[in-house]
């Protein structure tokens, strides 16, 4: 696939175009304007066009997007097409529910095994998923497909962990450590999951609601 740069904001969005457009044909919608399409996402039908553009022209004129075109484009814009292979690594309370809980194949995705160090979870599967050693680990990598790992592992060895993989030739993790792994010269490709910034973001909007309320209850108090 021929690509061009874009930008990380319109990449962030891709996934929401996705869930909306799977909503969409769940609901037997088959056709949407870029005018819909952005009410329901609550952005400008103008973004949406450009967001798009990026990619090749999408919708027709008058016509607006064929949902079910719309969303095999971007499934096939974020590589879901392309049957990547997962691996997990630490298989406490957070492993074990993406293991238990996350559909890694309805995303394209194949999680072919788990590794651990604890004695009682080597040797079992979960899922229908293997988990080895980590005495293992090495050994997998070289003779398996591995695109991503997932680290779910505690902090303390995030970084090790990390540095085994990267030197046996992974190039993404999927980082739920809590660790800031990002490092400006590595090549690795690194997703942070930090379920913290997200309730930060809503604690902040509650906070900021809090304010104007108390302002506006100052102001009325201060009229009467
Ligand atoms: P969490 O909720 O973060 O998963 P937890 O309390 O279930 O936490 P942790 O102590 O965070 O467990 O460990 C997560 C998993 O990682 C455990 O199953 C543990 O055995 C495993 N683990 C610990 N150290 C390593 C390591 N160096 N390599 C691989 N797995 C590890």
């Amino acid at each position: 696939m021929k690509r061009v740069k874009v930008s990380n904001n319109v990449i962030r969005r891709l996934p929401r175009y996705l869930r909306k457009l799977d909503e969409l044909s769940e609901n037997g919608v088959s056709r949407i304007s870029s005018f819909e399409l952005g009410q329901q996402l609550g952005l400008t039908p103008s973004q949406i066009r450009q967001d798009f553009s990026c990619f090749g022209e999408f919708g027709q004129q008058g016509y607006g997007y064929n949902v079910p075109v719309l969303r095999s484009q971007i499934a096939t814009i974020l590589g879901m097409d392309r049957g990547y292979h997962a691996i997990l690594i630490g298989v406490g309370n957070i492993g074990h529910a993406l293991m238990d809980n996350f559909c890694f194949s309805d995303w394209g995705f194949q999680l072919a095994a788990a590794f651990d160090i604890n004695p009682t979870l080597i040797g079992t599967t979960f899922g229908g998923v293997p988990i080895f050693s980590m005495d293992e680990l090495v050994d997998y990598i070289r003779n398996n497909p591995v695109d991503v790992a997932v680290l779910t592992v505690p902090k303390e060895v995030a970084v090790s962990v990390t540095n085994t993989l990267t030197e046996n030739g992974i190039e993404a993790i999927w980082n739920f450590t809590n660790v800031e792994l990002t490092e400006p010269n590595s090549s690795t490709i690194v997703e942070n999951v930090h379920f913290s910034d997200s309730l930060l973001s809503l604690s902040y909007f509650v906070s900021e609601r809090h304010d104007e309320r108390a302002a506006k209850a100052a102001k009325a108090e201060k009229q009467s």
